[in-house]
């Protein structure tokens, strides 16, 4: 049996590498390292496969995330509503940007911002709203919008982990996740659903204007050459990246079927376990599977955990603290108890190994031995 790997990035290169080779090498010959064609044939390819109007490319996730609360006008003591439960980049930026981040709790079956909690949140300073669509399934966009709508607010999805997830609208109607907020962070980090090979990132918007200021953001703030209108950042894709994600793209929508069909061999070998908990698809999206997260019930999950490493089976948990527990964001506004859903899961949930290149035998050693340790 192959090593069984959290992320196999090294299977997923081999099946493409003659035309990711070809493609740095011609970077490497053009030396077009910075802004290089690639950028922008990447860009255009992205906005057709969204369905969006601008992509506008960037250096991370997390800089495609301030890149979009600057181009807003975002000022310090204005509230940004996030969830609890979710990478740390997101409050991260918020943070560094003199923002007040407004901490709310989470569905328990989809691990999303819950929109009822946001409404209860909202005050005279709030802002923005950023819904994280987490583990590779969105967030209720209809009902965020709506709230967004009726309080006068942004919204800035965090697409991070769910590139080509798609929002059902009540009407039937679909699009793309990171397409139906105001604009959208986006990461392009090794181990995302589409990974390049190093850092990138990309903020989406359908906004023609706002896309215009978010193009001087990353570009030091400027307008005409050395005319500096804003305060920006210097934040770009590099070209090489650019042109690994190119080939890449291609492949996508083969990567997310490879994800549902490891989810599908998981969820058919745990299902209606009593003390495994397999993740819950809301009707309003599909799932990407970012990870493939089981929420645990009366077992010890730390020594599942243990019990999977000493088989080789990594297994990991995302995220153990949550954000208000967190050391850097301690804050006389919360204490522990005040997220019960999003505390319960850091206690509880366990990832999968999920990646594009699982194979059965894999699939079924894992499973094995996830149902050994439940059920002894
Ligand atoms: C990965 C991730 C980020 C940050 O992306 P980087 O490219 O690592 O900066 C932000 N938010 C979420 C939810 C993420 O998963």
């Amino acid at each position: 049996m192959k090593q069984i790997r959290m992320v196999d990035l090294q299977g997923q290169y081999l099946k493409i590498k003659n035309e990711i080779d070809t493609a740095i090498q011609g970077v490497i010959d053009s030396t077009a390292f910075i802004n290089g064609p690639a950028v922008k044939e990447f860009q255009s390819d992205l906005e057709k496969y969204l369905d969006v109007k601008h992509v506008i490319p960037c250096a991370n996730g997390t800089d495609s995330l301030q890149v979009a609360m600057m181009a807003l006008g975002l000022k310090p003591g204005d509230e940004v509503i996030t969830a609890s439960f979710t990478f740390i980049a997101t409050a991260e930026v918020i943070a560094v940007l003199g923002l007040t981040p407004v901490v709310v709790d989470v569905d328990p079956d989809t691990f999303n911002i819950d929109p009822e909690a946001v409404e209860r949140a909202i005050t005279p300073r709030t802002r923005a709203i950023v819904p994280v669509h987490l583990f590779g399934q969105c967030a209720d966009m209809e009902a965020l919008n709506a709230i967004a709508q009726k309080h006068n607010l942004y919204v800035i999805e965090d697409t991070c982990q769910a590139i080509g997830a798609e929002y059902i609208f009540k009407d039937g109607t679909r699009k793309k996740a990171g397409t139906i907020g105001h604009a959208s962070g986006m990461s392009f980090f090794p181990s995302k659903n589409l990974g390049c090979y190093g850092d990138g990132g990309a903020i989406f918007t359908n906004d023609d204007k706002l896309a215009e200021q978010m193009r001087r953001v990353v570009n030091h703030g400027m307008t005409v050459r050395y005319h500096h209108d804003y305060v920006g950042v210097n934040s770009r894709l590099d070209t090489i990246q650019a042109a690994v994600l190119k080939v890449k793209l291609q492949y996508l929508d083969q990567y997310i079927n490879a994800r549902q069909t490891a989810a599908a061999y998981y969820d058919k070998a745990f299902a209606g376990h009593p003390k495994l908990k397999t993740p819950v698809r809301a009707p309003f999206s599909t799932h990407v599977f970012h990870q493939y997260t089981l929420v645990t019930k009366d077992l010890d999950r730390d020594e599942m955990q243990k019990f999977l490493n000493s088989k080789n089976i990594p297994a990991m948990i995302y995220y153990p603290v949550p954000m208000h527990l967190q050391k850097a964001y301690q804050d006389p506004r919360y204490k522990e108890g005040d997220f019960p859903v999003t505390e319960h899961l850091s206690k509880h949930v366990i990832s999968l190994p999920m990646h594009t290149e699982l194979d059965e035998e894999q699939l079924e050693y894992i499973t094995s031995a996830v149902l050994e340790f439940a059920n002894r």
